[in-house]
């Protein structure tokens, strides 16, 4: 079979089962498989697909089928640009997360100190020393072990020098930072079952699961931040769409001022922000 003819079918079957982003996926997978890039893929459409290859885009793409996020089984994501390692056991970088970026990328100076809570991939953290102004000091905390092996892994891979530990939050952490950034599972325990097949059968639940009212972290936040922040230093939180109101005001009586909400780029609260001083 012609690779067109395969990914053709690929996508039919994918398109089938309703699975989002068919045509894409399909594409991706096989290029995946043959290890080949976009560019030789349509210059050689008519060629012939080998058995091994179509072996392999046959079990990738029963993976997909099982709604499998794609980015877990071609092992790789794009943020801000750049190629990171997806895993399961981690969380897949989002787009949304960009805006987070954006947000602390424009108060970064020289030789300032960021701490990554909750780092994941570590994309947050990575991004910014890479996008950032020069003699960054960057630390990234995460519960999960898997996390910061991937994160660790990432940083090495894209040349950025960052620090990470296992910590639950603060815990493990003493000394100020000029900076705090971080994405925490923030969906109430009762939406999770609601999520896309995508994320709830295959992300893990620890980076999504924001308790009760999906506030949880935000307080324990908010209640050490202070001990952790420079005088005028900023927190940067990403938050769900619904949350600004009450990120805002929990993070308004935890005495940060300047405190502001910002949209995403399809207009949705994503971001909280605001400088901490000790009056
Ligand atoms: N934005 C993520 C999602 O859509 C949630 C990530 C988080 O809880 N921090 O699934």
């Amino acid at each position: 079979m012609t690779k067109r003819e395969l990914v053709a079918r690929g996508t039919e079957r994918l398109l089938a089962l309703a699975v989002p982003g068919a045509e894409y996926d399909a594409r991706e997978l096989f290029l995946a498989a043959g290890g080949e890039s976009l560019a030789s893929y349509a210059a050689g459409l008519a060629d012939e697909v080998s058995e091994e290859v179509a072996a392999r885009y046959e079990s990738m793409l029963a993976r997909r089928a099982a709604r499998e996020p794609l980015q877990y089984i071609i092992g790789k994501c794009w943020f801000y640009g750049r190629e990171f390692l997806a895993r399961k056991g981690v969380l897949i970088p989002r787009f949304d997360t960009e805006t987070l970026v954006e947000a602390a990328l424009g108060h970064l100076k020289a030789g300032m100190r960021i701490l990554d809570l909750c780092t994941g991939s570590g994309c947050i953290l990575i991004t910014l020393l890479l996008e950032g102004p020069e003699k960054l000091e960057g630390w990234g905390t995460d519960l999960s072990a898997d996390a910061l092996a991937c994160a660790e892994e990432n940083a090495r891979r894209l040349g950025a020098e960052a620090f990470f530990l296992q910590s639950d939050l603060f815990r493990q952490l003493d000394g100020k930072y000029d900076i705090i950034t971080v994405n925490p599972p923030y969906i109430p325990s009762s939406d999770i079952e609601g999520l896309d097949a995508e994320v709830r059968d295959y992300e893990p639940r620890m980076a999504l699961d924001g308790r009760a009212d999906g506030l949880h972290f935000y307080r324990a936040i908010c209640a050490d931040a202070g001990r952790f922040l420079t005088e005028g230093g900023r927190l940067f939180a990403e938050i769900g769409a619904e949350q600004g109101a009450e990120v805002r005001a929990l993070m308004e009586r935890a005495g940060f001022q300047e405190v502001d909400v910002v949209r995403d780029l399809s207009g949705r609260d994503r971001v909280a922000l605001g400088v901490f001083r000790n009056v």
